[in-house]
């Protein structure tokens, strides 16, 4: 039988019972190691993370804990190259793909790093100015951030096992909060193993991050008031988080990153043959394909002017055309697998559910894999639908297959883009794609009630634009809506989920002792 992973709970390896969960390489079928959390005292954990970890990381400045952040960029830079490994059997990705979780991780930890070395030596922040509640001043009001006295637990989807944890972990370590990650079980193994190395550096103090791998089960009932929950994953186990007694009843406090249909939208400047055109199909491609489209941010629905629609259909088609799909052990290959067999057969119910009522442009399922086993192997090719028919467009709107599967869809008209685009019902990322500066302003204006994110792309940035589905660690993460409501990210926002916000009245003599002025882009100003 294959390893059975332990867990750190409680400042100490732990392995739960039973045989447990096998995670499989999901190109060649093999068992790679087991989770199991079975039989853990997880109120207990969690116990001793808030009172260990907890008590430990406040009496730290956040420029001390910037200082662990660091430490721990150079744990993971140092032990890479075993993450790829991992990521290649576990994820079946490529090593570019990889390179977006475990590469992603570690610019994210360092970017918060030096954010939070700016925040100085102090404890807790600053929140907006000193406002009088008397005429004469002697009486105010001054409001503060300091960090949330419970812990962070995280429960996270399988699609990004480093990025995950740590784009979550960076805020909350630096706002003082110990963290308790739930990794999802067909891609643990890499989240896992790089908790291991950082409690093996010795860098944290004890308590400060556990690792809980297996089931869910158990996992919510002994959360306090003051933890917080930061969910990524299915608007369906959101539901069922959000709806949790433990979370109800204790007003446990819950951001959740739910899956999402994005869109790029060319605008009606940006005929076939300008180089908006080019850049919306050359980012569409990308987004299909990069992470086999098992990016929360990929592009799902791609909405053009019905002058553009036939254009654009051939020329992502023919692009798409040259994607080479199997074993990302062949240097070959473009494209690699989905998470695992299970996702596979999920996204060949999703599609063909769109099937049925949007025309094929390109059939990537029918190309030969590369050195895969197509009766093992959880590879799909990419398939690009067209949704020319209206009518027939409504499951375009609420069907998210999480793959290399986007829908084509004409407008007739700016305001029925934006009715289309809405018809997502709130979404992660939209694209823009144009010439027309003016006319971007005003549609990234329009469209960011509905997104989280808008991403627009002309000529003069082709060559240094971001990238649609790429989450920066300074821009907002998260969308309304169907995207679950969440904000993640954002700079130094994000430490606003780990802080309680306060208000504090009192005399001036008082008030001026709590005055500093905050650092620009603390959450309040
Ligand atoms: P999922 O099935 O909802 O699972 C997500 C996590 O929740 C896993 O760790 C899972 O554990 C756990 N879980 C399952 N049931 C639970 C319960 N009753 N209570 C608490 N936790 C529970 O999602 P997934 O299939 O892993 O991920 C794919 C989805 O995530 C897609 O829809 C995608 O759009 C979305 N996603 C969104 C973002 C974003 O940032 N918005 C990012 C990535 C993915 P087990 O694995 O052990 O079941």
């Amino acid at each position: 039988m294959s390893e059975l992973l332990p867990n750190h709970l409680a400042g100490r390896w732990q392995t739960g019972g039973g045989p447990g969960t096998p995670l499989f390489d999901p190109v060649l079928g093999t068992e790679l190691v087991r989770v199991s959390n079975a039989g853990l005292d997880l109120e207990a954990a969690y116990a001793y993370a808030r009172d260990e970890g907890g008590a430990a990381l406040r009496a730290l400045t956040y420029a001390q804990r910037a200082g662990l952040l660091s430490g721990i960029v150079d744990v993971l830079k140092a032990n890479r190259d075993r993450y790829f490994d991992i990521a290649l059997a576990n994820s079946g990705t490529t090593r570019q793909d990889s390179a977006v979780d475990i590469d992603g991780a570690i610019f994210t930890l360092g970017q918060y790093a030096r954010w939070g070395a700016s925040l100085g030596g102090t404890h807790w922040l600053p929140d907006g100015e000193t406002v009088p509640l008397a005429k004469d001043g002697a009486f105010r009001s001054r409001h503060v951030q300091v960090p949330t006295r419970g812990l962070a637990l995280f429960i996270n989807a399988f699609n990004f096992p480093a990025w995950g944890l740590w784009e979550k972990a960076a805020p909350a370590l630096l706002s003082g909060v110990p963290v308790v990650t739930k990794p999802a079980t067909a891609t643990a193994w890499l989240t896992q193993a790089m908790v291991a190395d950082v409690i093996a550096a010795g860098i944290l103090p004890a308590g400060a991050l556990s690792v809980v791998c297996g089931s869910a089960q158990g996992l919510l009932s002994p959360l306090q008031p003051f933890d917080v929950v930061s969910f990524t994953g299915s608007a369906e186990t959101a539901s069922a988080i959000r709806s949790h007694d433990a979370v109800v009843r204790r007003s446990v406090r819950v951001n959740i990153e739910a899956d999402s249909l994005n869109s790029a939208l060319l605008l009606p400047d940006a005929q076939p043959g300008s180089e908006a055109f080019d850049l919306l199909v050359r980012e569409v491609v990308r987004e299909m394909t990069v992470k086999s489209g098992q990016k929360c941010t990929a592009i799902r629905r791609i909405f053009v002017p019905a002058s553009c629609y036939a254009a654009a259909g051939e020329a992502i088609a023919a692009k798409l055309s040259r994607i080479t799909v199997g074993n990302p052990r062949n240097e070959t290959v473009r494209m690699g697998a989905l998470a695992s067999r299970q996702q596979w057969e999920s996204v060949r119910a999703g599609t063909a559910a769109l099937r049925r009522h949007a025309d094929v442009l390109h059939d990537g399922s029918a190309a030969p894999l590369v050195d895969a086993d197509p009766a093992v192997a959880a590879c799909v090719g990419p398939t690009l639908l067209g949704a020319g028919r209206r009518e027939a467009a409504c499951i375009v709107h609420d069907t998210e297959v999480f793959g290399p599967v986007a829908t084509l869809l004409p407008y007739d008209g700016w305001s029925d883009a934006l009715a289309q685009i809405r018809l997502g019902q709130g979404s992660l990322v939209a694209s823009l794609y144009t010439a027309d500066t003016a006319r971007a302003a005003d549609a990234a204006l329009a469209l960011a009630d509905s997104h989280g994110r808008v991403h627009v792309v002309t000529p003069e940035v082709a060559a240094v634009h971001t990238g649609h589905g790429n989450v920066m660690p300074m821009s907002l993460h998260g969308g309304p809506g169907r995207a679950g409501g969440g904000e993640e990210l954002g700079g130094l926002r994000a430490l606003g989920f780990y802080h309680r916000r306060a208000a504090v009245q009192a005399a001036a003599a008082v008030t001026d002792l709590l005055d500093g002025t905050a650092p620009e882009g603390v959450p309040g100003h």
